[in-house]
Formats: C-alpha cells, sequence, structure tokens
C-alpha cells in the first residue's frame, strides 16, 4: 500500500469517529470563537503541536514554517488571520483569553543552514551581515527574540498573552523560555 492509500484509509477511520460524534461539524461555522491559541511552530515532522501539546481540534491555530520562526511571511499569515476573522465576525478566544505560543525545538533542522547566510537572508528578509544575529543555533535565544518581535507589532491586541517554549526532541519535554505574559502592559 503507498503513503497516501495508508493515509486516505486512516482519513476513513477518523471520519467514521470524528463526524459520526458531531464533534466538528454542528460545531464548525461558530468553530473560531473556540480558538484560544496561535500556535507558531517548525514544520519538523517530530514537532507537531497537535501531539506535543494535546492540542484538540478547534483549539488552535498552527502556523509552521522551517525553524518555526517569526518571518516577514509569517507576520503576513498572521495579519491574514485577523483579517479571516474580521469577516467572519468573531474575535480570537470568544472574548476570553487568547494566547500567542512559539514553539521551538532542540536539533532543529534550521541550524543545518547556519553556515548559509544566502540562503536565511532571504527568508529573515534581513541582510546577510544580520543572519548570525537571528541565533538559529540556540532555540533558546530564538524563542526569547521572535517573542519580542511579536511584541513590537503593536497591530496585535495588547491583552492577548504570548509565550515561548522550546521542545526537546530527546526528552520529549518542553521547556518555558518566556512564561506567559501579556503582548503589551496596558
Ligand atoms: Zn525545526
Amino acid at each position: 500500500m503507498s503513503v497516501i492509500d495508508t493515509m486516505l484509509e486512516r482519513n476513513k477511520e477518523f471520519a467514521a469517529h470524528e463526524t459520526a460524534a458531531g464533534k466538528l461539524m454542528p460545531s464548525l461555522p461558530k468553530a473560531m470563537p473556540n480558538v484560544k491559541a496561535l500556535i507558531i511552530g517548525c514544520a519538523d515532522m517530530r514537532v507537531d503541536p497537535a501531539h506535543l501539546l494535546g492540542v484538540e481540534s478547534g483549539e488552535a491555530v498552527v502556523l509552521r514554517n522551517i525553524g518555526g520562526r517569526v518571518t516577514p511571511g509569517l507576520i503576513e499569515q498572521i495579519g491574514m488571520l485577523g483579517r479571516i476573522g474580521q469577516v467572519a465576525g468573531v474575535a480570537p478566544g470568544g472574548g476570553g483569553e487568547f494566547h500567542i505560543v512559539i514553539l521551538q525545538h532542540t536539533d532543529c533542522g534550521i541550524t543545518r543552514l547556519a553556515g548559509d547566510p544566502a540562503l536565511l537572508a532571504p527568508y529573515f528578509q534581513i541582510q546577510e551581515s544580520e543572519v548570525a544575529a537571528k541565533t538559529v543555533l540556540d532555540p533558546r535565544n530564538a524563542v526569547a527574540m521572535d517573542v519580542a518581535s511579536l511584541r513590537a507589532i503593536g497591530a496585535l491586541p495588547a491583552s492577548w498573552m504570548i509565550s515561548g517554549i522550546v521542545y526537546d526532541v530527546a526528552t520529549g519535554l518542553v521547556d518555558v523560555v518566556v512564561p506567559p505574559a501579556p503582548l503589551r502592559s496596558a
């Protein structure tokens, strides 16, 4: 059986349980008010936030890229998400608490690109000479840096909570590098 055949079989299993239980379908048009978090994570196949953090269907929007980094492209997507919410007439968190979680990890593939500033500079839309400051070899520093860069975006609601965590692929545990706090103090 090919990879896609296996996936299609698994999807039949999924659909039989999830939709028959009425878990997804009835709430679909109202799904967004249930969204409690936006998780920014790495594309690495070992670090799916749904697995690591037990995120359930409808609970969080997950944006993944190489490294789980805050890049101009990622910021553009956050803006588009906000616009979708406006058009749909719903507020993230349904008016309650809403969290941005930046999730990076040890042994990240982006570390293999650290010696290639010509590749990373356009990704971050910075000069090649500035790539070293992005600390792609050190996820703890990178998480803290990316939290700070989102805090600097005035268009994001000040009351949203933000945190930065690093997943250790060796232990399976996440380490809270930046504890949850509002994006900006009131
Ligand atoms: Zn990674």
